[in-house]
């Protein structure tokens, strides 16, 4: 099976069937997702009838201690008389949060907020404002029938007494499973020894934003300014003297920056005149309407000049280094009062921040070490300037050149300058090649042909037509696709077609999807293939007639002509086996091992399942999930549960033989939440009073992932494993790991091993698991190394998603855990996916990045896909391309939906041609360039020395900016550094890659950290890679309260803080408020509620709630980002000069780094100079 298969073929074609009515028309229109045809499946009315109790082979041991598997014991003797009351209390009306509200039409259709979750007792701390963070899958709406039902938990756990008798029966039986009182001495608790979060500040958040994180209200529009914008950058002397420097945003042609394109055709090579004009479309389909045409922006050449050489700023010899950038590692005295870590003053003398420092923009004057009148010209003289990579330096250094950061390409006045040109009108995607606004940007987005860039966003939208060209340029050509993107709610979901029995219509020879670049012939009877130029005849079902311009009358009908994204029902033909799939199931299987029982977690996750099960995914407006649910928990062996709806007590069986694993049940595993409500409710409460006294530390792992693969290859379905892990898992058995930190390993040719897992076993496991759509999401709570590298194999090749909560504490990161499970659990997810990206001729994908499994070169399979996972895909020319017909791409995503329905997404991109270099610079995007650069790289760490890595990232940077420099530019100075205007932001990103902790650690981070880090940002879109490694800070104290926007970002250097202000930085993992020691001590009070800066606790994992104007903005500030992202942030309070305003500072990536990253001006330098060489 694949997205390939030929599809079911036709009956043979007949005569054209002029006025044809018969087709059935497809279903959308209005709701997606109606003319579901539900009779194709089975409904699901318990376990699959079919199944056999397989024969129990040795190891098994059936409930409970008594011999006959037949008569498992309950669970809990005692609770038959309080079941009753368990019942009654969880169909009570909610007795806390918001009420459910009176219809579902008071919600948006399609929406369902967790807020409507009533939050019980145990979930304290989350105000009513954070509600919306949870972002439910669109096609879920909101169900009044099934409104929260908050339990009285406590009473409930109170009526449990210790383990009942049946299992402690139970437990002698078993070997290895110890509950209730086992005589081995307890075990120190492994961890407990560790110093709390906040002394080892873990960089544990996990990240993952969705196209939601597009949607910041922000104050746009001052107007509408000039389409495109060229930011000067007075770096050095201006070309001609006594011209002044301006930092304003300048028009296309600034006299005195570079020559004015029009005076092209001077380069060393090739720059078009005029380029700037916008090329008709030339897109094969029809015309389509309400276009518009939006050209690219006539570039401006970005000039950051120094003067000639030999001037008297410096000789042509080396200088002296400057001011202790690249020498050996700042003292580690402790910060001192004031700036004294000074990480930035690379360029004469060091400046300490202006305390009256008022301006994040450039421009503003009171900002810098020269307050007084125009500063003189800055100069930058490449030639002097050691390489961020040079480490030996003499101490001593002199002040010599001064590089005002001001100056030099600033990304906040790049995202600014977006949001002004292109956040005010739709992003109409009818035009061939057009390149989208920013991430940053908040937009929407009209379908009219091509795939919306929230779901395909490429590094060039105008591909060179040769491939030497693109060697040339070293641009690589990649798209980061994210096939079931969450669309915001003012945009449509893509429209299901339904074409019955013969399914979608294909090209006969490459199975390219019909599409709106499908060009229609012969009076419709005949179709040429866009993509492979095969004529293919048009099915009698499907003929239409063609208008006078040669468009089918029905193309506006009919999404997959008109659209660039829609479904096609899929027929069996596209099913394994020929089968239509059951829907998918959920197994929870949680470790019960000692420190996941201290630490409270396994209460905690029972009683959140109590209510979460309650919102499992849902299809369109079906009453209740097709998912079924199952049970495991686990230490050194597997706890399996029997919940089946008729029992009265949940049934326990276990298996103590982990090496060879199977499922002792299959009746009653997997159910319905709903019909098996009770039991359910009855084993959360038992779970961890069953396991309150355990005394076993050890665990297993691949055994766990192997008994919930056997659970769904059982039940014949897809699914997913929620796996709730603590340490790493040293007891005997399959998969069984050992400790091989070292972190002398880093900066050696071994340290690739740390990326690497330790054994191939996961490998094989993973593989078992995408043939049976086994998706693995991983939740750990590690107190010491537990290898993310290897534990995470199965999850990174399933689709799945990995969670990491370092050293968990029940107070602080309780609501960070719980919301990122609800999350999880509720989003959109295909199921058993194979996804097939199509080129047209001339280029074909060649190499792919992401989480997912490849068994050939061209299929990317997943065992389940998120809506917030993305695949870049890279391309390569395999012959030329025209500049007349383009080049196109559509992705086709085959997945089984939550309720079992078989699908294909399609996504069409129709990109540019040139012949011209100027054109590629023109339309390239630098956010997709850093996301492809930097999984490029993350993925080159396994195999290769990460200063290799990095060396090639800088190499392959210099040499895309010298090719512009080459070709594009107007003559100038070889002291001038030309930025393409598309790359201005090139260097400033790149260097943020080359800072990150998996390519250059900080001393803090630990071996798993950067692993973790590496599988997240492999999956990550655009806008997460963008403000990854690039944070956003905001100024909190000049938030404006009676607004709904945020502050006005500022860059990210600790030049831009002022120690009277307090700060907020999110970078999709952490938020960290930043607080200023000169803060006036009324906004302490408001915002932490003490009255002097030194009582405020940086054990705070929540701000209090206050009723003031200035603590509802700032929480409300810190909701909203939250809700941006896709996973929940964690919060931490730094104080300035505090200890943990080192982990701060790591992320003020304009900075120099502590770890030896350089800082932007150095970077800025060391790439021109690297430029130079190139072009010498
Ligand atoms: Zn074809």
């Amino acid at each position: 099976m694949s997205v390939n298969q030929q599809a079911h073929a036709g009956p043979p074609y007949g005569q054209p069937q002029p006025g044809y009515q018969g087709y059935q028309q497809p279903a959308y229109g209005g709701q997606p997702l109606p003319g579901v045809p539900q009779s194709q499946y089975g409904a699901y009315n318990g376990p699959m009838p079919g199944y056999q109790q397989p024969v129990p082979p040795q190891g098994y041991f059936p409930s409970l201690g008594f011999p006959s598997k037949g008569s498992p014991v309950s669970l809990n003797s005692d609770t038959s008389s309080l079941a009753p009351n368990f019942i009654g209390s969880l169909r009570a009306p909610p007795t806390s949060g918001a009420p459910p509200p009176a219809s579902g039409a008071s919600l948006p259709s399609g929406h369902l907020a967790y807020s409507q979750f009533g939050h019980g007792d145990v979930q304290n701390g989350i105000p009513a404002s954070a509600a919306p963070m949870q972002r439910p899958p669109a096609s879920q709406p909101f169900l009044p029938g099934s409104a929260p039902t908050p339990v009285s938990q406590t009473s409930t756990f109170q009526q449990y007494g210790p383990p009942p008798a049946g299992v402690q029966q139970l437990s002698n039986h078993m070997a290895g499973m110890t509950l209730g009182s086992a005589t081995a001495a307890a075990p120190p608790p492994a961890g407990l020894g560790y110093g709390p979060p906040t002394s080892v500040p873990p960089v544990s958040g996990s990240f993952s934003a969705t196209a939601s994180g597009l949607y910041t209200p922000y104050t746009a529009s001052q107007g509408p300014p000039p389409t495109s914008v060229s930011q000067g950058l007075p770096l050095a002397q201006p070309p001609f003297p006594g011209q002044p420097v301006s930092t304003q945003r300048l028009p296309a042609q600034v006299p005195g920056f570079a020559p004015p394109p029009s005076s092209t055709g001077i380069g060393p090579s090739s720059y078009p005149p005029a380029t700037g004009a916008p090329r008709p479309p030339t897109m094969p389909g029809p015309p389509l309407p309400g276009q518009t045409v939006a050209g690219p922006p006539a570039s401006q050449p970005n000039h950051v000049s120094s003067p000639p050489p030999p001037s008297a700023m410096s000789g042509p010899h080396p200088a002296p280094p400057v001011s202790g950038l690249h020498g050996p590692p700042p003292p580690t005295h402790p910060p001192q009062p004031g700036y004294q870590m000074q990480q930035n003053g690379s360029f004469g003398q060091v400046r300490g921040p202006q305390p009256n420092y008022g301006g994040a923009y450039p421009g503003t004057p009171n900002y810098g070490s020269q307050p007084g009148p125009p500063p003189p010209p800055k100069r930058l003289d490449p030639d002097s300037i050691p390489s961020p990579q040079l480490n030996e330096l003499p101490p001593q250094q002199k002040p010599r050149h001064r590089i005002d950061p001001d100056a030099i390409p600033s990304p906040i006045q790049v995202i600014e300058d977006d949001r002004s040109n292109r956040g005010s009108e739709p992003f109409v995607t009818g035009v061939r090649g057009q390149v989208p606004p920013l991430v940053t940007t908040n937009f929407l987005v009209r379908d009219q042909g091509n795939a919306s860039p929230r779901y395909i966003r490429c590094t060039s939208y105008n591909i060179p037509c040769t491939s030497d060209m693109a060697k040339q340029s070293q641009v690589p050509l990649a798209a980061v696709i994210k096939p079931l993107a969450t669309l915001p709610p003012e945009e449509t979901l893509p429209y299901l077609v339904d074409h019955g029995e013969s399914g979608p219509v294909r090209c006969n020879r490459c199975k390219a999807y019909m599409c709106p670049f499908m060009q229609f012939i012969e009076g419709g009877r005949r179709f040429q293939c866009c993509f492979c130029s095969c004529v293919t005849e048009v099915p009698p079902h499907y003929f239409q007639h063609l208008d006078h311009t040669g468009k089918r009358v029905d193309f506006y009908d009919r999404p997959e002509l008109s659209l660039g994204s829609y479904e096609f029902l899929a027929t069996v033909d596209y099913c394994k086996n020929n089968k239509f799939p059951s829907p998918p199931a959920f197994i929870f299987m949680i470790d019960v091992s000692y420190n996941a029982v201290k630490s409270g977690l396994v209460r905690l996750i029972c009683e959140e399942l109590k209510s979460l099960l309650d919102y499992l995914p849902r299809e369109g407006n079906m009453e209740e999930s097709a998912i079924r649910v199952g049970f495991v928990t686990y230490n050194k062996v597997l706890h399996f549960y029997n919940v089946k709806s008729s029992l009265a007590q949940p049934q326990m069986m276990v298996v103590s033989d982990v090496a060879d694993m199977f499922v002792p049940l299959l009746d009653g595993f997997l159910v319905n939440v709903n019909e098996s409500r009770t039991v359910i409710a009855s084993l959360l409460d038992q779970i961890p009073e069953m396991f309150a006294d355990t005394r076993e530390t050890e665990t297993v792992f691949a055994p766990v992932i192997q008994a919930g693969l056997e659970a769904l290859k059982a039940a014949e379905c897809a699914g997913k494993l929620f796996i709730f892990h603590t340490s790493l898992p040293i007891a005997e058995a399959p998969g069984k790991l050992k400790n091989r930190d070292d972190k002398k390993l880093i900066n050696t040719d071994k340290e690739k091993t740390l990326f690497q897992p330790q054994t191939s076993f996961y490998n094989n496991l993973a593989k078992d698991c995408v043939a049976q759509g086994c998706c693995v999401d991983l939740f750990l709570f590690p107190n010491q190394y537990l290898d993310v590298a290897t534990l995470g194999v199965v999850t990174h090749q399933t689709g799945g998603s990995i969670y990491k909560y370092a050293y968990f504490q029940l107070e602080t990161d309780q609501d960070r855990f719980l919301n990122d499970l609800r999350r999880d659990v509720q989003k959109e997810v295909g199921f058993d996916a194979v996804m097939r990206v199509r080129t047209s001729t001339g280029i074909r994908a060649t190499d792919f990045f992401g989480a997912f499994y490849m068994s050939n070169t061209t299929d990317v399979e997943m065992a389940g896909l998120d809506c917030d996972k993305t695949i870049t895909v890279e391309f390569k020319h395999d012959d030329k391309l025209s500049e007349d017909s383009g080049a196109l791409l559509q992705c086709a995503l085959l997945y089984t939906s939550c309720a079992g329905q078989r699908r294909l997404r399609i996504h069409n991109l129709s990109l540019n041609c040139c012949t011209q270099l100027a054109d590629l610079y023109r339309n390239c995007e630098t956010d997709t360039l850093i996301n492809y650069l930097a999984k490029y790289a993350y993925r080159g760490v396994l195999s290769s020395p990460v200063k290799t890595v990095r060396d090639a990232l800088i190499n392959q940077c210099a040499q895309i900016l010298a090719c512009y420099r080459k070709n594009c530019a107007s003559p100038s100075s070889a002291g001038q550094l030309i930025l393409p205007e598309c790359m201005k932001l090139l260097p400033v990103y790149l260097n943020c890659v080359l800072k990150s902790d998996v390519l250059q650690p900080g001393l803090e981070v630990t071996t798993d950290d950067r692993a973790y880090i590496r599988q997240l940002v492999t999956s990550m879109d655009v806008a997460e890679t963008n403000v990854f490694f690039y944070p956003r800070l905001l100024p909190l104290t000049k938030a404006d309260v009676d607004s709904d926007s945020l502050p006005a970002a500022i860059r990210n250097s600790e030049e831009r803080l002022s120690k009277g202000d307090i700060y907020l930085l999110e970078n999709g993992l952490n938020i960290f408020v930043w607080v200023g020691v000169n803060v006036q001590q009324g906004l302490i009070q408001n915002l932490f509620g003490v009255s002097s800066f030194s009582q405020i606790s940086n054990a705070l994992s929540t701000l209090p709630v206050l009723e003031n104007p200035f603590s509802k903005k700032v929480r409300s500030i810190i909701d909203m980002l939250q809700v941006q992202r896709s996973r929940y942030m964690k919060l931490i309070i730094v104080k300035q000069e505090d200890k943990l305003e080192m982990l701060f500072k790591h992320f003020l990536v304009e900075d120099k780094s502590l770890s030896g990253g350089a800082s932007y001006v150095d970077f800025l330098c060391h790439m021109h100079k690297e430029i130079r060489q190139l072009l010498s």
